[in-house]
């Protein structure tokens, strides 16, 4: 009796018995009630209808051919204004009862003549002013303890079976309509147990309690799986990354101890240690940011961003050179002529939108030529917007352009600089994901490079 669906079904059977009993005595009230009624009913039809079949003459009263003295179970009897019995033959049960039973005109009424009990109607038939005879009726009262006794007899037997198929039934429906819990608990057991939180509980979707329960734990799997996930990854790529420029750092000191004596040798390894942690601080921001957004945690805050005046602003804030990045409508043409007033807007969030375009305009800057130009746009093209990125550099070989996007990879450190840690294309590649759009990139080597951001289009109203 310790589970909950042995409680519940338990308390269902007892609800049903209870309810079952009040049936049994409801019934018996009712069906007792009913049977007098009809007696009465019978009785006073009969009396009345014998009534009219009896005449006076001469003061003596005289039957017609309708006239019955039994019918239906109804007996009935002529008795003189002295109440002396003139006609009919009175029930062996009842004489004795009878003598002492006054009259009473029109009144159904219950006598108790020992064992039995009757119900009894008399009716007066008058003659002239003095005369008239009684008309009297009696039919036997349905024996209501029989009955009742019958009806308690069949609950009796009824009751127990109604009872086991009660407690088997609601057993049933409730193991069944528990079984989506069982399985919540024995996954999150074998979550525990295995410390694997790639299981699922997978319930068939619907819209009981018990799919919602399961479906919003599935989310939650999902969601400490992608945080654990993120921090293994964190971990993994923090050491792996940090590792170098801090050895780097611990060998130039230990050097400088040992051999630095001038000023100059002590300013180069200053300077040397300098760099490394830069790129070591710019490792780390930039790990926790990819972080974060693996967690979802920068995912809020999205809102409706009209792309044209969100490049030009930024461009501004940026404060890129405007003769070597410049803002252009489709293909290269000026903006503010082939677009107009044309809108083109998507669903982002400003900031991580405004992260993807800096790394990449970033990247051109680095990688194009010296004296190169950045172009960005903005244009539809199908269901999508696009918004590229191109630069007029050495472009990406074919052989590296699947690779730039994984962490970590750089085509040539040397030209990435000190501060390049090959993790800028990988954070471009999650912001486009999180904005459900993606990355691709066209390129031939010594014609530049067009990175391009698809993102679905929002209608502006
Ligand atoms: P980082 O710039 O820190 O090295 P990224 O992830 O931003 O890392 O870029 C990965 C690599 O892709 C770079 O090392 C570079 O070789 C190459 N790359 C990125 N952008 C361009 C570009 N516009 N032109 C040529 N090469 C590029």
């Amino acid at each position: 009796m310790k589970t909950v669906k042995a409680k519940i079904a338990a308390w269902m059977t007892l609800l049903t018995a209870f309810l079952a009993v009040l049936l049994v005595v409801f019934m018996i009230a009712i069906s007792s009630s009913v049977a007098v009624r009809t007696a009465a009913g019978q009785l006073e039809d009969v009396v009345r209808n014998n009534l009219g079949q009896v005449r006076m003459e001469q003061g003596k009263p005289q039957m017609d051919s309708g006239f019955r003295f039994y019918h239906n179970g109804v007996s009935t009897f002529i008795y003189s204004k002295k109440e002396a019995l003139l006609a009919g033959q009175l029930p062996v049960s009842f004489a004795s009862a009878a003598s002492s039973e006054p009259f009473r005109n029109g009144v159904v009424r219950m006598v108790d003549a020992g064992e039995v009990r009757y119900l009894l109607l008399d009716l007066w038939l008058a003659a002239d002013w003095e005369n008239g005879v009684w008309i009297r009726g009696l039919v036997e009262a349905p024996e209501n303890s029989r009955s009742t006794y019958n009806l308690l007899k069949v609950a009796m037997i009824v009751l127990p079976v109604f009872m086991a198929l009660a407690a088997a039934g609601s057993y049933w429906i409730i193991r069944r309509a528990f079984r989506p819990l069982d399985s919540i608990n024995a996954t999150a057991a074998a979550i525990n147990e295995a410390r694997d939180l790639s299981r699922r509980i997978g319930l068939a979707p619907g819209q009981d309690e018990f799919s919602r329960l399961g479906s919003e734990f599935d989310h939650l799997f999902e969601r400490l799986e992608r945080s654990f996930e993120a921090e293994k990854q964190f971990t993994a790529d923090a050491s792996h990354e940090l590792r170098t420029p801090v050895s780097i750092i611990k060998g130039a000191c230990d050097y400088a101890l040992k051999y630095d004596e001038t000023e100059e040798d002590r300013q180069e390894t200053l300077d040397m240690i300098k760099r490394q942690a830069e790129k070591m601080s710019v490792v780390i921001s930039q790990l926790l940011s990819m972080t974060r957004l693996e967690q979802g945690t920068e995912q809020a805050g999205m809102e409706r961003v009209e792309l044209r005046g969100f490049l030009r602003g930024l461009c501004r804030e940026q404060a890129y050179d405007t003769g070597r990045v410049l803002v252009t409508g489709a293909n290269g043409t000026d903006m503010e002529l082939s677009c107009g007033t044309d809108r083109i807007c998507v669903q982002a969030n400003p900031a991580l939108l405004s992260r993807l375009v800096i790394n990449l305009v970033e990247n051109a800057l680095k990688y194009g030529r010296t004296d190169g130009r950045v172009w960005l746009s903005v244009q539809r093209c199908k269901q999508e917007v696009l918004l590229q990125v191109t630069d007029d550099g050495d472009g990406i070989a074919a052989e590296h352009q699947e690779k730039i996007w994984q962490r970590f990879y750089q085509v040539d450190s040397a030209r990435s600089g000190d501060l390049g840690a090959g993790l800028g294309l990988p954070m471009v590649r999650q912001i486009a994901q999180l904005h459900g759009g993606y990355m691709t990139l066209a390129s031939e080597p010594g014609r530049g490079c067009t990175f391009t951001l698809h993102l679905p289009e929002i209608l502006y109203f």
